[in-house]
């Protein structure tokens, strides 16, 4: 038994994470079907738009995985599927293709989520990334609250919202080399990574800037609104 199946099995009862199924051996918080699934599952990333990886596609097996990381603290299941998603194949060689001065920005967690939590998932993912493919983590970016509430805005308002839902931290220096690359765990209608690249663009940063995300949630709506977020002026 390896470490991490020994602690796995200690601290679940030996349940799969995947299909929740007990008395089988865990590698380490998989089932060997769960497993094979998850590998073939890293073979097929997906791009929602240009300058945008999104390492899975959105599965029942990813979406249970994503909502322990999320919710069951878990964060250590990043690194787990950042490593095999980045073994070979196009989600490497498209990071490596985005150049060699990466930086990966997390998208900030609401403080109060944060004090919750105790960690920002979208970090361990960039941290995962960083380890694997070189660059740095940038914490570049915070998170600004509205006291009103984004459904009582008109769709204009939203817009110029979601624009100022991010803002860049002080004193930034960045090389002009550098390339942002913002990092969340789901990209579902393109709203909070606009918004992240709004903030990158007051340092004439939004423009090179790429999206890399765990899983990507495909729906006819999550489609219209990114097609909206890119009417507001941005292309990617
Ligand atoms: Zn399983």
């Amino acid at each position: 038994m390896s470490f991490f199946s020994g602690i796995s099995s200690f601290a679940f009862g030996n349940e799969c994470l995947g299909c929740h199924r007990l008395g089988r051996p865990l590698d380490p918080w998989l089932c060997p079907d769960c497993k094979k699934e998850l590998l073939k599952l890293a073979e097929d990333p997906r791009h929602p738009a240009f300058d945008i990886l999104c390492l899975y596609p959105m599965t029942p097996l990813l979406k249970s995985l994503v909502h322990a990381i999320k919710y069951g603290n878990m964060p250590g299941l990043a690194n787990y599927l950042v490593r095999i998603s980045l073994q070979s194949g196009d989600s490497l060689e498209t990071l490596k293709s985005w150049g060699k001065n990466l930086h990966f920005v997390p998208v900030p967690l609401h403080k109060a989520r944060f004090r919750e939590r105790g960690y920002n998932q979208a970090e361990k993912i960039a941290a995962s990334i960083s380890e694997c493919v070189g660059g740095s983590v940038e914490n570049a970016l915070v998170r600004r609250t509205f006291r009103i509430s984004q459904t009582q805005l008109s769709r204009d308002a939203r817009a110029h919202n979601v624009a100022g839902a991010f803002v860049l931290k002080k004193n930034l220096r960045w090389s002009s080399d550098c390339i942002p690359v913002i990092v969340d765990d789901v990209f579902t209608t393109g709203a909070t990574s606009t918004a992240c690249l709004y903030a990158l663009e007051r340092k004439n940063l939004g423009g090179m800037a790429k999206v890399c995300t765990l899983l990507c949630e495909e729906s006819a709506s999550a489609k219209a609104d990114f097609v909206a977020d890119s009417s507001l002026g941005w292309d990617a």
